[in-house]
């Protein structure tokens, strides 16, 4: 089946969807698609009001559904059906998704809507099988926690992986019965406003969830700052966490699980299978153009390995094959805008000028569109802006080390700490190097989640507070009661 398609036949859901209806609204931010750089939508900013109106209305079905009071069975099964809904259609939330974002249609279909409907099958299968606890006591006495979703949930989404991003806030959010009130990022709104159609379809209660499109300053602040939303549960880079703790702590206290941005170092020892090595740091920079949280973007390599590694890493970064997220054979992706992109060339020019060497890339990717060509560079001073920034493009730093502890120095970054990668077929040192790390996700010798949803994820110092996936994002969504009866 070819899965290319023409993005001026796709049909977009139109304004924001509360109470199961859309809510049709013009103007706000004009959206360019990134593989050709034209105009084709605008995503309105949902005010004050219409946040209130998203959160009253949520407060409402909760009332009226029962969905946090039911057999909890009832939300498992309503949750199955709209995974099913959710693979029935597949190309079409893969379109939505290809047209505006940097993902292509292929992948979408394959990975991101596929692993959507995964997780909210996984978090479903929670809610009645997570519970609270019975604690020892005194004979005469009976200690217990229970616990109870926080009403609505408030959530953010960025735009590099939407529709994945969604899944991960509405899965555990509505397992565990709560309500929610998702903003997706003002870039790539559509295909989220979709999947809360699909919920609606297969049964869930309308207003349960509530998409209120807009962007950070107006909307997001509008849902982090309203008193009725419980709990937030935001994904995007660390100045917007920062923005929002100052936000929330200006009217109260609430808590808040943060995902947020990193830097995440590729520690490669001379003992390691090289080309598993090289297979595996191209991909943990090039995929989805090195526009991902954990992307790996500072290559470490033992200085005896380090000139093989870095043409076999030169090699694979030639073999890509950029094209339009609609084309099915686009294996790389564009940027996501023309402001990223002219970001990415910046710093590179700027590391370039401080005296690094340009092993591969470098510049951008002659078609339309907002194209920039997988770059590495060797030789990168410890204080240039590719080596300490999170730039969020395909751009891989290398620098050398000759033992285990200038390797750990060299990994330690001082403000994130989001995930790491580690190579060597020495078990012993792995372990060694793996508890030293500051990271809140290590992989030895591959470098991605699996598809098992079961390790959660989440950053070390300022990538983030709490987990998404696991039994720790579930768990997130629900407030802990002690209750302790004298008999
Ligand atoms: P961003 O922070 O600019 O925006 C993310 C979302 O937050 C958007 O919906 C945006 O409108 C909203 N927002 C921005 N400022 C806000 C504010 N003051 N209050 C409330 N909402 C606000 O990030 P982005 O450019 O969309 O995404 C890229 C960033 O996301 C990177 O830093 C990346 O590392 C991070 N990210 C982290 C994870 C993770 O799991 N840790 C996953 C994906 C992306």
């Amino acid at each position: 089946m070819d899965l290319s398609f023409d993005p001026a036949d796709v049909s977009l859901p139109s304004g924001h969807y509360i109470g199961g209806r859309h809510r049709p609204a013009t103007g706000g931010v004009t959206l360019y698609r990134p593989s050709d750089g034209v105009a084709f939508a605008d995503c309105p900013i949902g005010d004050e009001n219409l946040v209130d109106e998203a959160v009253q209305t949520a407060l409402a079905a909760l009332k009226a559904s029962g969905w946090a009071s039911c057999r909890p069975r009832e939300r498992v099964n309503a949750m199955h059906r709209w995974a099913d809904l959710i693979e029935a259609e597949a190309e079409t939330l893969a379109r939505l998704e290809a047209v505006a974002s940097t993902r292509p249609v292929a992948q979408a279909i394959e990975a991101d809507v596929a692993i959507t409907a995964e997780q909210i099958r996984f978090f479903a299968e929670m809610a009645d099988k997570e519970g609270g606890d019975l604690v020892p006591t005194a004979e005469s006495q009976m200690g217990m926690i229970l616990t109870e979703p926080y009403g609505v949930v408030g959530a953010i989404t960025p735009w590099n992986f939407p529709i994945a991003m969604a899944g991960w806030k509405l899965g555990p959010a509505l397992a565990a019965g709560n309500a929610v009130v998702l903003k997706p990022s003002e870039m790539t709104p559509f295909s989220t406003v979709y999947l809360a159609m699909l919920a609606e379809r297969a049964g869930l209660p309308a207003g349960l969830i509530n998409i209120v499109l807009g962007d950070g300053p107006t909307t997001g602040n509008a849902i982090t700052g309203h008193p009725d939303i419980g709990k937030i549960s935001f994904t995007g880079s660390t100045r917007a966490g920062q923005a929002i703790m100052a936000n929330v702590a200006r009217i109260g206290v609430k808590p808040m699980t943060l995902e947020l941005g990193g830097k995440s170092p590729q520690i490669v020892f001379a003992d390691a299978d090289m080309d598993l090595a090289a297979d595996c740091v191209t991909r943990g920079i090039i995929a989805n153009a090195g526009q991902v949280c954990v992307a790996g973007s500072r290559l470490l390599v033992e200085e005896s390995a380090a000139e093989a590694l870095a043409a076999a890493i030169a090699r694979r970064m030639a073999e890509i094959r950029p094209g339009a997220t609609w084309e099915a054979e686009t294996g790389f992706p564009p940027i996501i805008s023309q402001r990223q992109i002219a970001r990415i060339a910046e710093i590179v020019q700027a590391s370039v000028a401080q005296g690094a060497k340009v092993m591969a890339g470098g510049a951008r990717i002659d078609r339309s569109g907002y194209f920039y060509q997988p770059t590495l560079l060797g030789e990168v001073r410890a204080d240039s802006p590719a080596v300490t920034e999170e730039i969020f493009g395909p751009v891989l730093t290398m620098q050398t080390f000759r033992s285990e502890d200038e390797a750990l120095m060299l990994a330690r970054h001082p403000t994130y700490g989001l995930a790491a990668g580690v190579y060597t077929r020495d078990l012993s040192r792995a372990m060694r190097v793996t508890k030293r790390i500051e990271a809140g996700t290590v992989w030895v010798n591959r470098y991605g989640r699996s598809r098992d949803h079961i390790l959660p994820t989440g950053g070390y110092k300022s990538s983030g507070i709490g987990k998404d996936l696991g039994r720790e994002a579930y768990r997130a969504n629900r407030r802990q009661k002690s209750v302790l009866i004298d008999l």
